[in-house]
């Protein structure tokens, strides 16, 4: 105990010798070893091995090099990271899954704090619910709780962050049938700036409780999740394609679909390009088409009836739905997409799929640039819209769906082709959407946008940011400012 107390007082007297130079935070070497002293997990600096790798993040196109990494393995590691941060001044930002398209789980020359060392997960089968630490990919919920026969709403890429996904809203293959991730997510043990560490739920801190559904990173660093698990286990599902001289009638003919849709089938629409190996036949190698990735959570067994007007509506050029187990729907596209390609992206919720926006849209499905890129259209209708837009800081209840424009590429070469492609793509649609963007498909779309994709809830996030991070030590996300920093640059990174 007295070991203890003289690290804090040695930390205190190091951390007032901290020294600016350059414009770049230069920590004093004690303070970090003092930091180093009192963790369970470990610190990765420049000079060590592995630190290049480890600022790595999903989307290749993303170079930043932090100060530091402090790979945490308790909630006690992230306090003392987060007291660190903030008494010495320097930025941080928190990585759970490291797949944020803007890179917002790392940060130069701050400290980021990396959660991928608290990955425990624990299923109550009785209760229905499952937690998950803060570091959790969907891979590993999915697999704690398929065993069970149960599931929570997730995304569809499994190797993706549960701590990203959730604080930003959460949409699925199961959105339809049971909400997004937010509205199954049941309480949240969270650091605060202040080094303080609180449970949020419906009867407590309810207010954060609110603002962590929806409002990103922006109030405290999250270590454990709890979710309400739901009855899923298989799935009728799986990509029907279709050519693409075939698209207006597709697009249109599915407009009608999903907006009258049971809750039971969930179904996103994507332009892509086939790829070159199994499944996929050799004759639709490389071709671009359209297609719609189902997920029917009714029955198992009445999955062939209710595809039968599906299939009747237009003979796919490809059908691979079918019974599948939850977790190999949710990773269906994991081994097309690894970490490390170049990736770009932009947003926008919509409403209504005009004739008009049909027509665009089908201009640059045609002249996709590479063949990972893509457009997909995700409903959020069902029982995502039966929550109101004030329950929760997700605003966009009403919107029929989150569109996101993605150029993909390997090769760092095509960074500009696949950019102009998707921001052309989005300034030519964007006059028929409704006006803001699902936060986990935005980029570096700068204030108006997180502002008018909060719309009325922006207020209250401001007034609950700045109860709880007045000084906006969290700001490397979509940045909801304190009202007393409210003059601070954009995101500081
Ligand atoms: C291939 C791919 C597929 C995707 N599919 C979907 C999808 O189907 N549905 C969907 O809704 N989204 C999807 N997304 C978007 C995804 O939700 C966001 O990119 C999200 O930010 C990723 O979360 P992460 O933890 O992996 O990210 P990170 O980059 O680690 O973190 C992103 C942000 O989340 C915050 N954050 C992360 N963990 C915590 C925590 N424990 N506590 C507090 N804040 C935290 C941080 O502030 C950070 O700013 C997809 C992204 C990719 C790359």
């Amino acid at each position: 105990m007295k070991k203890i107390k003289s690290k804090e007082y040695i930390l205190r007297i190091v951390l007032n010798s901290t020294i600016t130079s350059n414009n770049k935070k230069m920590i004093n070497e004690n303070s970090i070893q003092v930091l180093r002293a009192g963790l369970r997990g470990k610190i990765i600096e420049p000079h060590d091995t592995g630190y290049e790798s480890s600022c790595k993040v999903y989307n290749g196109m993303i170079s930043r090099h932090p100060r530091m990494i402090v790979q945490c393995a308790d909630v006690a590691d992230v306090i003392r990271s987060v007291n660190f941060a903030r008494e010495n001044k320097i930025l941080l930002s928190i990585r759970g899954g490291g797949h944020n398209a803007g890179g917002l789980g790392v940060c130069d020359d701050g400290l980021v704090i990396d959660l991928s060392l608290i990955r425990f997960t624990r299923v109550d089968p009785k209760a229905r619910i499952v937690i998950a630490g803060g570091g959790c990919t969907w891979a590993d919920v999915d697999h704690a709780t398929h065993v069970f026969g149960m599931a929570t709403p997730s995304g569809v890429v499994s190797s993706t962050g549960v701590g990203g996904l959730t604080t930003g809203g959460g949409l699925g293959h199961l959105t339809r049938k049971y909400g997004l991730t937010i509205d199954n997510l049941i309480s949240v043990d969270i650091v605060l700036a202040d080094g303080k560490f609180l449970t949020a739920d419906a009867n407590q801190n309810q207010d954060l409780f609110w603002a962590v559904r929806g409002g990103g990173g922006n109030f405290g660093v999250i270590t454990a999740f709890t979710y309400k698990l739901h009855p899923v286990d298989m799935l009728y599902s799986g990509p029907m394609l279709y050519e693409m001289s075939e698209a207006a009638e597709v697009m249109k003919w599915y407009r009608e679909l999903i907006k009258n849709a049971p809750d039971d089938l969930n179904g996103f629409f994507a332009f892509l390009t086939v790829p070159p190996f199994p499944p996929f036949p050799e004759h639709l190698h490389h071709k671009k088409m359209c297609g719609i990735v189902w997920a029917y959570t009714g029955p198992v067994e009445k999955g062939e009836e209710v595809f039968k007007p599906i299939r009747a509506f237009k003979k796919p050029a490809l059908d691979l739905v079918g019974p599948l187990p939850h977790p190999v729907l949710q990773s269906l596209f994991d081994g097309l997409l690894p970490t490390g390609l170049q990736w770009y992206w932009r947003a926008d919720f919509v409403n209504e799929l005009s004739d008009e926006a049909i027509d665009k849209h089908i201009g640059f499905g045609k002249t996709m640039p590479t063949e990972l890129s893509t457009m997909h259209l995700y409903p959020v209708n069902g029982a995502a819209s039966r929550i109101g837009n004030k329950d929760t800081a997700w605003s966009y209840r009403g919107a029929t769906w989150a569109m996101v424009i993605v150029g993909i590429d390997p090769d760092p070469a095509n960074n500009e082709k696949i950019t102009a492609w998707t921001k052309d793509y989005w300034r030519a649609l964007h006059p028929y959407s409704a006006g803001g963007a699902y936060v986990n498909f935005m980029m570096d779309d700068g204030e108006d946008r997180v502002k008018a994709t909060y719309g009325e809830n922006y207020e209250r996030l401001v007034k609950i940011k700045s109860k709880y991070d007045p000084e906006n030590l969290f700001r490397v996300n979509q940045n909801i400012k304190p009202v007393n920093v409210q003059s601070q640059k954009e995101i500081l990174i």
